[in-house]
């Protein structure tokens, strides 16, 4: 919001004397939200999606498959689409508003959201794959006839050496563009000046190049770099991060980690407190879901051995000086910082009582003087600290038009620190001058090749947050734990063969499921505190043990690794200030974790399964619901595949793979084209979607 206006930007040099004065400004203008909000309600359960794609350019003849840097003429065209007979026969039922498309990092990418936002009612949820249809169709019609549209979460290709991967070709200038990348040059970025700004000013803070390794995966006749030996395998699978002495892809530019495409979700939440225990309940989801949708296994047009895409992101943004990454000794810097401004939470939010001081057992600095000042004004702990904890980051790209605001009337300040804190869930104030109340954005989840899996994931994280709410959810574990889960979600074929810490008893003790009788309740009614809590709920005495529902039972496939050692996550961990019970949050397989452990454990779908129970949903909506909320069920089996396994498939059984861990641009032209065709439903892939994928036929007009 705001943030693409234009203006002049400001070099590092000259916006690092301003971060004193642009903190200060922001954390007035947040201060003169908090006072016009604190007390006040969103209208209603909202929500929304961002899709991200990238235009693919194909050179038939060649067969080559290229990013197409079209971005800034695409999305003049798109912005201002009017539903002209020829759109206006594809419009959905239900869907009133244009969709709307902004600008991503990459020139080669686009974003596009709903034109409105969409209500969280079960049959609303059923039209939700038309709107991103319907979307996607809007984009097509606006490409030439050799670009198409295709949500895959990292190119193949980008950054290869030697070879052009882009229409036109762009050529890495390490001397003058902003990344100094030997990979990429600059007409890869977006043009407008916030992109190039952010790009260089990133590196100069740094005081370096970012430094982006990825574990290459080590096939039969891949050849290793001189000196490197291929991890050892414990069996399971290799670190996320290369291991020493073990031989990794190479990335130095923003544009590898921020020209990557996600499915991000944002809920408004019925008040502050509401948000706050949503993103509390969402942070130990963040790495369940990244394992669930991995859909990267290659960069640099190697076969990675990890699947998603997470480090490459958090470590191409990476600002933070070599004090504070605790290389020297802090002199002219304030704090060690443990993170990246990328990365995974460390801080709840909630003033819940479960939440507990011993979650808190990751090193997450804080701005004592913003959160003193916080707290003068009124503000709890929690809050301020989380405020504080996002404040230790300078602002990266300052206009000279904009340095002086009207406080009243502006969060620009604000949202400049806030925006380029890109955690896995993101606290979301309300905007100035709107009726936009508090939200919370979940950030974690890798794009989906079609929209139906783009669908039926935000179907079932709205559905969660809508449990979790109703439930009064209980899934509080040590951040360090989430970390951990973190780094394990990026594993190769995580969600089958990994196992991550997840609490167990996830029901308020005094509460057992079956007492909670939904049938009556509001969309969505305050819930800040426990006993706003109580009176909303209607007593069912018939009843008091959990009611597992249907179908949400299953025996596990897995050998139980319980016993496996868990490995602390890392230097950052400082000492629970409290002992921490191991068995709140054992390790499960995420089919468990997702399914049910058949015992006294639910699982995501059992709760979500129960809240759809607990409502007065009619039988067909809850069969077209059934659909999407199936393809994470067995995901999360291991009976369907996650992109990236079925990505990988694909190349190391092309017939040009030489089992070198080479992406060839032959391969990749063969897998782009193979992925429009999946979408378009014209081409099976029944070990990703099942067997009743229905696409949108050979033309892509649905
Ligand atoms: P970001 O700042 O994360 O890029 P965007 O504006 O691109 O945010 O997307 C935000 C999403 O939130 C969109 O899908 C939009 O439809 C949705 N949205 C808009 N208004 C609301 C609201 N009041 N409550 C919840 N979601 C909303
Ligand atoms: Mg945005
Ligand atoms: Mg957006
Ligand atoms: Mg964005
Ligand atoms: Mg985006
Ligand atoms: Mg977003």
């Amino acid at each position: 919001m705001g943030l693409l206006a234009l203006g002049t930007p400001l070099t590092w040099e000259e916006t690092k004397p301003l971060a004193e004065h642009i903190r200060n400004h922001g954390i007035t203008q947040f201060l003169n939200t908090w006072d016009r909000w604190k007390d006040n309600t969103g209208k209603g359960l909202l929500w929304g999606d961002e899709i991200e794609y990238m235009v693919a350019s194909f050179h038939d003849n060649e067969k080559k498959a290229v990013l197409s840097l079209r971005q800034t003429e695409i999305l003049t065209k798109l912005q201002s689409v009017t539903l002209d007979p020829a759109l206006a026969k594809y419009k959905p039922e239900g869907c009133n508003a244009i969709p709307t498309f902004h600008p991503e990092y990459g020139r080669y990418m686009l974003e596009s959201t709903p034109g409105f936002p969409f209500s969280g009612t079960p049959s609303s949820l059923v039209s939700v794959e038309s709107d991103m249809r319907f979307r996607r169709q809007i984009i097509r019609s606006h490409l030439k006839d050799h670009e198409l549209p295709i949500t895959i979460t990292a190119w193949p290709r980008l950054g290869v050496s030697n070879e052009f991967f882009t229409d036109p070709e762009t050529k890495p200038d390490s001397e003058k563009s902003s990344s100094k990348s030997e990979y990429v040059g600059e007409l890869l970025t977006n043009p407008h000046a916030r992109f190039p700004t952010l790009t260089a000013n990133i590196r100069q803070r740094r005081g370096s190049k970012v430094d982006i390794r990825v574990p290459l995966f080590i096939d039969k006749q891949t050849i290793l770099p001189d000196g490197l030996k291929a991890p050892i395998s414990n069996g399971i699978s290799t670190p996320a991060k290369p291991l020493p002495g073990t031989p990794y892809i190479h990335m130095d530019a923003m544009a590898f980690g921020m020209g990557c495409c996600c499915l991000q979700i944002t809920f408004q939440a019925w008040n502050v407190d509401e948000a706050r225990r949503v993103y509390d309940a969402l942070v130990p989801i963040a790495p369940i879901m990244l394992a669930l949708t991995a859909a990267s296994p290659a960069f640099r047009g190697q076969l990675a051995d990890v699947d998603a895409r997470w480090n490459v992101i958090a470590a191409s943004v990476d600002d933070r000086t070599e004090e504070e990454r605790g290389l020297k000794p802090l002199k002219s810097d304030q704090y060690r910082v443990p993170k990246s401004r990328y990365d995974s939470v460390s801080l709840y939010l909630s003033n819940d009582e479960r939440n507990k001081p011993e979650y808190h057992d990751v090193e997450a600095p804080i701005n004592q003087e913003v959160r003193k000042r916080l707290l003068e004004h009124g503000l709890d702990d929690k809050l301020a600290s989380h405020v504080g904890h996002l404040f230790i980051r300078d602002p990266l790209v300052q206009f000279s038009e904009t340095i002086d605001q009207d406080d009243e009337e502006s969060m620009d300040h604000f949202e400049n620190i806030q925006s380029t804190n890109w955690q896995t869930i993101r606290f979301k104030p309300p905007p100035v001058n709107s009726p936009i109340g508090w939200r919370v954005e979940f950030r974690s989840m890798e794009v989906q090749l079609t929209d139906f899996e783009n669908a039926a994931f935000s179907i079932f994280i709205v559905l969660l947050t809508r449990a979790i709410i109703s439930f009064d959810l209980n899934f509080y574990m040590p951040i360090s734990k989430v970390d951990e889960n973190m780094q394990r979600a990026q594993e190769r074929s995580a969600s089958t063969n990994q196992s991550f810490f997840f609490r167990k008893h996830v029901f308020p003790l005094d509460k057992p499921l079956a007492r909670f009788d939904l049938q009556s309740r509001p969309v969505s009614p305050p819930l800040s505190s426990p006993t706003a809590n109580n009176h909303t709920h209607t007593n069912n005495p018939s009843s008091s043990s959990h009611h597992i529902p249907n179908g949400s039972r299953s025996s596990s496939r897995h050998d139980n690794r319980n016993g496996r050692n868990a490995s602390p996550s890392s230097s950052t961990c400082s000492t629970p200030t409290e002992p921490y019970d191991q068995d709140e949050s054992p390790e499960m397989t995420i089919d468990q974790i997702i399914n049910g452990d058949g015992d006294s454990f639910p699982g995501l779908m059992g709760v979500v399964n129960a809240y759809l129970n607990s409502l007065n949903v009619d039988i067909g909506t809850k069969c077209d619901l059934r659909r999407y909320l199936d393809l994470i069920k067995y995901r999360a089996k291991g009976q369907l595949v996650t992109p990236a396994t079925w990505i990988r498939n694909f190349i190391i059984t092309h017939p040009a793979y030489k089992q070198d861990s080479v992406v060839s641009d032959e391969i990749n032209y063969d897998l782009v084209k193979a992925i429009d065709e999946i979408e378009r439903g014209v081409k099976a892939a029944t070990e990703l979607l099942g067997k009743d994928y229905v696409g949108s036929g050979p033309t892509g007009c649905l």
